[in-house]
C-alpha cells in the first residue's frame, strides 16, 4: 500500500534558531524528506534566521551536512538535495537587537503561507513575537510554532501565553509536542473512534487499568545542569505523558477537528484528581561501573531532582471511576520504549477449568521503537491435551501489516510542520490545556518539595526503583516488562 502525498500550499517558513541542534537533527532533515516525497511544493522557501553571522551559502552547507547525517542513505538523492538547498536562504538576526529584521522582511513573499518556527530558548519567544510585529513582518494570518518547555510552572506558562497573545491570536500559535505527531498516536484515535469494537469497552466497567510508559536508555549526561532544574515531572510528564493520557481517556469528540479534540483533552486534565503522597514514586539512577550516577551527571551531589517518576492517577469522571492510570518515565532504563497499554478485565465468569489458565486481554499501542498496535487474545492451545488456553498476539506492526512503505512514515516533526502549513492545530497544544496541565502538576511538585522527599536510588538498565514495583504490588498489579 503506497501512502498518498498531498502537497501543501507554497510557503515561506522562517526557522529562528536555524543553526541550532533541533533544526539540524530534526527540522531540516524532516523538511528535506517532505520535499523528496513531493509534499513540500517546489516554490516553497525556508529561511534560516539565527545569531550566527554567515551567508546563505554557509547555511546551505550546514543543512547539506545535516541531511547527510540524519537522513537515511536510501533517501539521499543528490539532485533532490541540490534542489532542496536551492529553496534555502539565511538571514543573521538577533532576537534581542534590531539588526537583520529588515533583511528578513525583504525575504518574505506577500501571498504564500507564512510560518515562523521559534526553535530558540523560550526566553526569546517574546522578543521574536514583538519584533515580527514592530518590523511588520508577520501578517495577521501568519503562524508561529513554539517549542517546549512551555513554562516551568503555571505562573511562567501563563506569562508566556500572555506574551504571545500580545501579538498573535490563539489560532496562530502552534505549541509543539512531538509525541502528538507520532503515527501511532493518531492511530489511537482511529482505533477508538473508527471501530465499533473498542469504544463500548473503553471504560471502567471493562478496563482494569492503563499503563503509560516512556522509558529512555540514555541518561542526562551533557545537559545534566539544565535537566536538574526540571526533572522527569516537568520534562516528560507535564507534556508528553499527560497528552497521551488525555488521548486515551478523552470522550469521543463530535468531529476530528482541532477545538473538538482539544476541548475533550482539556476536560480530562480538569478531571484529574489531586495526588496523595503514596501515588508518586521518584527515583535517581545510581552509578554503574564507569557510568556516572544521576547526581554526577547533574553535577549536584545533593540533588533532589528525579530522573524517574511513577504515578498512580485517577480521572474522576463517570467513564473512568475506579480505573487507575499508571504513568512512568525515566532515564537509564532497561530499554527505550514508549507505549500505552490498556489492560482489560477478565471475563465475569469462566466456563473453563481453573487449570486451563486465562489471562485478560491487553491492547498495547507502541510509539517507539517499531510503531504498532498489538492485541493479546486468549485462544485454545492447538493440538491434543484438552482445553488449555493460551495468549496470542494479534500483532499489527505497521511495516508487517501494510507493507514496507508503511514503515517509512514521516517523522513526528515533519508531519507536524506540514500541519502548520495546512493550518491544522489538532495535534498542537492549546494555551488553556498547557495551563491546566501545570495547574495539576504544580501542587504535586510543591508537596514533595515541601516534604523534602528524597528520590529513591535505582540501578541503571533496570525498570526503576523497587518502590515503583511496590506501588503496583499494593494494588495487586504488575508493571509491564520494559523490553525492546
Ligand atoms: P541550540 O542551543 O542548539 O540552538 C539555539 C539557536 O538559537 C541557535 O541557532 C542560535 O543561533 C539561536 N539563538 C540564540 N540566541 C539568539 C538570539 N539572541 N537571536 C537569534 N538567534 C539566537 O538549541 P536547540 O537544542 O536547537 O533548541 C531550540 C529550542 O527547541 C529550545 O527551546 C529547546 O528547549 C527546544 N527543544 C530542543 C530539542 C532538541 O532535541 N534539541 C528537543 C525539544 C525541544
Amino acid at each position: 500500500m503506497v501512502s498518498r502525498v498531498i502537497p501543501v500550499d507554497p510557503f515561506d517558513l522562517v526557522i529562528f534558531g536555524g543553526t541550532g541542534d533541533l533544526a539540524r537533527r530534526k527540522i531540516l532533515p524532516g523538511l528535506y524528506r517532505r520535499f523528496r516525497d513531493g509534499q513540500m511544493p517546489p516554490d516553497a522557501r525556508i529561511i534560516g534566521a539565527a545569531r550566527t553571522d554567515q551567508d546563505s551559502a554557509a547555511w546551505r552547507l550546514f543543512v547539506g551536512e545535516a541531511i547527510d547525517e540524519f537522513v537515511a542513505e536510501n533517501a539521499r538523492e543528490p539532485e533532490l538535495i541540490a534542489a532542496f538547498l536551492g529553496r534555502l536562504s539565511y538571514v543573521t538576526v538577533d532576537a534581542k537587537g534590531e539588526g537583520g529584521w529588515s533583511a528578513l522582511k525583504a525575504e518574505m513573499r506577500p501571498d504564500t503561507v507564512q510560518a515562523f518556527y521559534f526553535s530558540v530558548a523560550p526566553s526569546l519567544f517574546g522578543d521574536l513575537a514583538e519584533r515580527l510585529h514592530s518590523f511588520e513582518i508577520a501578517r495577521s494570518d501568519a503562524r508561529i510554532v513554539v517549542e517546549k518547555p512551555f513554562g516551568r510552572d503555571l505562573e511562567t506558562a501563563q506569562a508566556l501565553n500572555a506574551t504571545l497573545a500580545e501579538h498573535f491570536d490563539e489560532h496562530q500559535i502552534y505549541r509543539i509536542d512531538h509525541y502528538l505527531g507520532k503515527e501511532t498516536v493518531q492511530n489511537l484515535m482511529a482505533i477508538r473512534f473508527a471501530n465499533i469494537l473498542f469504544e463500548p469497552l473503553w471504560n471502567a466497567q471493562y478496563v482494569d487499568h492503563v499503563q503509560i510508559t516512556v522509558a529512555e536508555e540514555v541518561g542526562v549526561g551533557g545537559r545534566g545542569g539544565y535537566y536538574d532544574q526540571s526533572g522527569a515531572m516537568r520534562d516528560m510528564v507535564q507534556n508528553h505523558l499527560m497528552q497521551l493520557l488525555c488521548l486515551t481517556a478523552m470522550e469521543p469528540p463530535s468531529r476530528y477537528e482541532p477545538d473538538s479534540v482539544r476541548d475533550e483533552k482539556l476536560k480530562v486534565i480538569r478531571a484529574l484528581q489531586p495526588l496523595k503522597g503514596d501515588d508518586v514514586v521518584r527515583g535517581q539512577y545510581k552509578a554503574s561501573g564507569d557510568l556516572p550516577s544521576y547526581r554526577d551527571d547533574a553535577e549536584n551531589a545533593s540533588s533532589l531532582t528525579e530522573s524517574f517518576i511513577a504515578m498512580r492517577v485517577h480521572v474522576a469522571n463517570w467513564r473512568w471511576n475506579g480505573t487507575p492510570f499508571y504513568l512512568r518515565t525515566g532515564k537509564r532504563m532497561k530499554a527505550r520504549l514508549s507505549e500505552i497499554v490498556i489492560h482489560f478485565k477478565e471475563p465475569p465468569h469462566s466456563i473453563f477449568d481453573e487449570d486451563a489458565g486465562s489471562r485478560p486481554n491487553v491492547l498495547s499501542i507502541r510509539l517507539q521503537p517499531d510503531e504498532g498496535i498489538d492485541l493479546s487474545v486468549t485462544i485454545k492451545e492447538p493440538g491434543p491435551g484438552g482445553m488449555r488456553l493460551v495468549d496470542v498476539p494479534l500483532d499489527m506492526t505497521f511495516a508487517d501489516a501494510l507493507g514496507p512503505e508503511a514503515a517509512d512514515v514521516p517523522d513526528a516533526y515533519e508531519r507536524l510542520i506540514m500541519d502548520v502549513i495546512r493550518g491544522n492545530q489538532t495535534l498542537f497544544m492549546r494555551g488553556d490545556e498547557v495551563e491546566a496541565a501545570w495547574a495539576w502538576t504544580d501542587p504535586i511538585i510543591e508537596a514533595w518539595t515541601k516534604r523534602g522527599d528524597k528520590p529513591a536510588q535505582y540501578d541503571q538498565s533496570s525498570a526503576g526503583p523497587e518502590e515503583a514495583m511496590m506501588m503496583m504490588h499494593k494494588d495487586g498489579r504488575r508493571w509491564r516488562e520494559i523490553s525492546k
